[in-house]
């Protein structure tokens, strides 16, 4: 596939909005066995709001294809380098409505994404993903599918934590180093300041600095949600405790 440089970040984020990713933290048994790759980026019906005149739907949906083949083409590649074998996540299923997709049982919620082990698919509010997308610019998708992304890697490798807050944090880790790779081969162009707008933006999925680490649903605060992502960005996989 060519490359395709562009532009990742384009941050304005105005406010830190209450942006939350939920994903990874619903205990389930292990996926069964993954039927042909697919991809449908394309949510059941078009997302509310229309079209706002910054960013189009069909944008999103060209961006959301890109990030999604980006990192199963850079995860194919870390794996080939380790002489394991690459199973791309499954599908990628937007939603419009709380409880229209369910990960083992229970309902995905409005304002999320999710990697699902039952199904092996990330699932994503598309009303939210296109909001978020419209507010923080097209790195916030790259960000998130390079989370989530991370999570069906770190199920294929059987890493599991303690705490919640270390596998999240090592899936900041992760999307960091996969975003950090591709920009380094040329796969992505990143333009000055957009590092700093990132960060800006991660603060935005950071726990409240009230909210306890050891908490089940905990994802760690902006600062180490930032310094686990940056982590990653600065040196790459090594960075994200993969081989102890
Ligand atoms: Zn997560």
């Amino acid at each position: 596939m060519p490359a395709r440089p562009r532009t990742v970040l384009s941050l304005a984020l105005a406010a830190a909005a209450a942006l939350t990713l939920g994903c990874g933290s619903l205990p389930l048994p292990d996926p069964d066995p993954a039927p042909a790759p697919t991809r449908d980026t394309r949510p059941s019906a078009e997302p509310s709001g229309g079209v706002d005149g910054t960013m189009t739907v069909e944008e999103f949906q060209d961006d959301a294809g890109s990030a999604i083949d980006t990192a199963a083409e850079y995860w194919a590649a870390v794996f080939a380098d380790s002489g394991l074998e690459f199973r791309p996540v499954s599908r990628i299923v937007p939603y419009l409505r709380e409880g229209e997709v369910s990960c083992g049982g229970e309902p995905m919620p409005a304002n999320n994404a999710a990697y699902c082990p039952d199904g092996d698919l990330i699932a994503y509010d598309a009303d939210w993903a296109v909001a978020a997308f419209r507010q923080v610019g097209d790195a916030f998708l790259y960000y998130l599918i390079g989370h989530e992304y991370a999570h069906a890697i770190q199920d294929r490798l059987n890493v599991t934590h303690r705490y919640t807050i270390d596998h999240e944090l090592q899936a900041d880790c992760m999307a960091g180093a996969y975003l950090g790779d591709v920009v380094r081969a040329g796969r992505l162009r990143v333009d000055d300041g957009d590092l700093d707008e990132l960060r800006t933006g991660l603060v935005a999925v950071a726990d409240d600095p009230d909210q306890p680490w050891f908490a089940p649903g905990s994802h760690g605060t902006a600062q180490q949600r930032s310094q686990a992502f940056f982590n990653g960005y600065e040196d790459s996989l090594t960075a994200c405790d993969l081989t102890d």
